[in-house]
Order: C-alpha cells, then sequence, then structure tokens
C-alpha cells in the first residue's frame, strides 16, 4: 500500500534536498494535508508534487516528519531495516578498530538515518532506546531487523527517556524484546579494558561508549600521575588512568551504584585496593572540602552530565561550567593536566572553550590546549545534520 503524501509550502523543501531529515510543521501545506494517524509513515512532496522523501509523521512534535529515507524505491519495513542496521555496522567495522572492543553504539538515530533510534552493542547483547512516536510504531520490525543482521543474545529495550514525553509518549518502558537477558551486569571490553555493564539499572544504556577514545587518549596523560575522576560513574577514566600508569585515582560520583561498579571494575582489571579511592559525593561538595583542604592532584579529568537541556539556559550552563573549571583547577597540582568534557548539545566548541577560559581566569592559571577531541565513530556527525554533533573534549596543560 502506498503512503499518503503531505505537500510543502512553496520554498520549503530545501533543507530536504540537502538531505537534512527533519520537517518542521510550520512547511508543510496545511490546506492540503491528508487525514493521518500519529505515527504514520507519508511521502513528503515539494508543492509541485515532486517526491522528496519518506517519513513518519507526528502531529504532536515540532517535527512534524522524521525522514526514514530519501530514495522513492524504499518501502519501510523489514528488508528496510535491515538494509540501514547493515550499512550502520559496515561504518562501524570500516572505521573503528573492533580488535579489542566489543562495546559500541550500532545506531546512533539521525546520523544513521533511523531518526528517534538508539542501538548500543555490549558483547552479544543489544540495548535498544526509542525516543519518538513513530519509532515506537516500528519497534517490533527494527527488532527482527537487529537480530537478522546482528544475531544477539538478547535485546534489551531501555527507553526510559524523558524526550518521549516532548513526542507524545507518556509511557518509558524497559525490557526483554528479544532473548534471555536475566538483568544482570554484562561484561565488555573496550580498546582491551574490562568493564561491567549494568544494562538494566545503570545510566542511560549502561555506559558511555562515547568516551571510549577519549578515554585512550587521557591514559596517555596518566603516567605516574596522582589522579582526580569527577563524574566517574563505573571508572571509565579511572581504569583507563590506572592502565595508563597513574599511581593512584580517586574517583567521585554522587550515584553509589556507580561508586560500587567502578571498583568491581578496578577489581576487575586487576588493580591493587591501594591504588584507587571511590568516593559517593557531589562533586562540588568534594571539591570544596578538597580545596579547603589544600589536596592537590596531578591530572583532573571533569566529565560532568549535560547541563543543560535547552537553549534558554545556554548561559547558566556556561556559567556551571566555568565555576565547576575554576574549581577543577584549584585542585590542579602546578604543572599539572586538566582534562575537560561536555556532553551539552546547546554549548559549541567554542562556548565551552571560553567557560574553560573564564576559569583559568579566575584561577589564574596559563593553561594551553594540548589536544581537543570530539566523538568517534560509532556516534558519526552527519554533515547534513549538525545536530547532532554534542561531545567536546580538552587537554589542557601547564
Ligand atoms: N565519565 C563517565 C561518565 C560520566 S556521566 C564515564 O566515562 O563513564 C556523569 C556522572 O555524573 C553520572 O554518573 C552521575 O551520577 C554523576 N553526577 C551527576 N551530578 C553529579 C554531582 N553533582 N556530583 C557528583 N556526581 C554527579
Amino acid at each position: 500500500m502506498s503512503s499518503k503524501k503531505i505537500f510543502l509550502k512553496q520554498g520549503r523543501g530545501k533543507t530536504l534536498f540537502y538531505r537534512h531529515p527533519w520537517v518542521f510543521s510550520g512547511a508543510m501545506d496545511q490546506e492540503r494535508m491528508p487525514e493521518l494517524e500519529a505515527g504514520e509513515i507519508v511521502e513528503v512532496c515539494d508543492s509541485g508534487g515532486n517526491f522528496l522523501a519518506t517519513g513518519y509523521f507526528n502531529p504532536l512534535s515540532m517535527i512534524a516528519v522524521r525522514i526514514l529515507s530519501f530514495d522513492r524505491d524504499d518501502v519501510i519495513g523489514r528488508e528496510f531495516f535491515v538494509k540501514r542496521v547493515r550499512e550502520a555496522l559496515a561504518f562501524r567495522e570500516k572505521y573503528m578498530d573492533l580488535s579489542d572492543t566489543n562495546a559500541f553504539r550500532v545506531v546512533f538515530a539521525e546520523s544513521d538515518m533511523l531518526p528517534g533510534l538508539v542501538v548500543d552493542k555490549y558483547d552479544d547483547g543489544l540495548v535498544l532506546q526509542v525516543h519518538t512516536l513513530g519509532m515506537d510504531k516500528l519497534k517490533g520490525v527494527v527488532t527482527e531487523a537487529l537480530v537478522e543482521v546482528l544475531k544477539p543474545r538478547f535485546v534489551y529495550e531501555r527507553s526510559d527517556v524523558s524526550a518521549r514525553k516532548q513526542d507524545g509518549l507518556n509511557d518509558m518502558p524497559r525490557g526483554v524484546l528479544y532473548g534471555e537477558y536475566d538483568g544482570g551486569l554484562v561484561e565488555v571490553k573496550e580498546n582491551g579494558v574490562k568493564f561491567m555493564v549494568d544494562v538494566a539499572g545503570g545510566q542511560k544504556t549502561g555506559f558511555f561508549l562515547d568516551q571510549r577514545e577519549n578515554r585512550a587518549a587521557a591514559a596517555k596523560y596518566a603516567g605516574g600521575k596522582k589522579v582526580l575522576n569527577l563524574f566517574s560513574y563505573s571508572g571509565g577514566f579511572s581504569v583507563y588512568a590506572l592502565r595508563g600508569g597513574a599511581s593512584h585515582v580517586t574517583s567521585v560520583d554522587a550515584s553509589a551504584e556507580a561508586t560500587e561498579l567502578c571498583g568491581k571494575n578496578m577489581e576487575l582489571n586487576g588493580f591493587a585496593p591501594d591504588m584507587h579511592t571511590e568516593v559517593t559525593a557531589d562533586v562540588f561538595a568534594f571539591l570544596d572540602k578538597a580545596i579547603a583542604a589544600g589536596e592537590k592532584y596531578d591530572l583532573v579529568i571533569v566529565d560532568p552530565p549535560a547541563f543543560v537541556k535547552s537553549q534558554k539556559s545556554v548561559n547558566n550552563a556556561l556559567r556551571a561550567y566555568s565555576r565547576l573549571n575554576k574549581m577543577a583547577m584549584d585542585v590542579l597540582a602546578e604543572k599539572g593536566t586538566l582534562i575537560s568534557s561536555s556532553c551539552s548539545h546547546y554549548v559549541s566548541p567554542e562556548m565551552f572553550k571560553s567557560a574553560l577560559f573564564q576559569a583559568a581566569l579566575h584561577a589564574r592559571r596559563d593553561l594551553r590546549v594540548v589536544e581537543t577531541k570530539a566523538q568517534p565513530a560509532d556516534h558519526p556527525v552527519r554533515l547534513f545534520f549538525p545536530e547532532g554533533e554534542y561531545l567536546k573534549f580538552f587537554v589542557l596543560g601547564e
């Protein structure tokens, strides 16, 4: 059955020509709108009726159509998703070194032309996260495609994300979609480092896969150093720091589950208990105390959660970044190295650098940029979809 057509207003098809995958409701010709169900697959045409793209429709979202394909021969169904997942996997296999890594993002939403869908692979298990109503309707067929291409032991859903509300979805489903998974920890390896991942109960889908290459970069600066890892979660940067030869690592996170898992991950990689300390605390409170006590660390790593969820709060977020990084600089030993990251989508690399500038100014530290990094190949940024860019990572040194 062919899909119904949506017509754009005159001159509003431009972004689809350069393959940007969103159609805003204001671009659609309301007078020619067919009767549509939320989540229905539609054909998007220019005002002259020429085919532009196929996507799913949602009247409740500002982004009325999210595009799945620019090829008029594509029929949105199982075969289509098999093709998309194969393409996504081939890109990872081509651009990543997977010889010692079995945890990576297989599907990164719009960046893989699968809007609303995230799929992370943890060894032979898959975790699926659905953000939109249109993709929610396709979940069954997407799961079948994932099973066909990746032959996983299980597919587990972690759609407990607040973004679903904006798309008119009021539930936040979690649970097994395919195969068998007992809800326990899954052991993975990343660049040869071992981690236990809490797929069912951890943050996001269980692990911050996007920092993989940045963790490896951080290890280079850790040799012989006393390290402080702030917002350590399950110890990603901490384990790498010890592998890089750090003399001691202190990991700080507000979540007791996270610091407990961090300790487990240290043990799993064979590091003696006297090489690491896990602290369950608010980072700001921890830093206040450490500054008052005159504590110093040779390498400080700062990787907070996103401070800003909307354009409106960008200025507040920049102030928070600058305050946090100033405090981190205050516990940085002379000739130390500061690693600072931000995953706030609305904060550009330039804005983040200006927050670091403010921090250095107040801390009176003449830091230089040693290395900058961003997202790895399993979180690719399509040039035609710059909205997919979010991760900033600076190594600063004296
Ligand atoms: N660097 C980690 C990912 C950090 S995610 C990695 O490589 O895996 C951000 C972490 O910050 C979460 O674990 C969250 O529990 C923690 N967090 C959030 N607010 C915090 C606060 N005010 N103080 C301490 N930890 C906090």
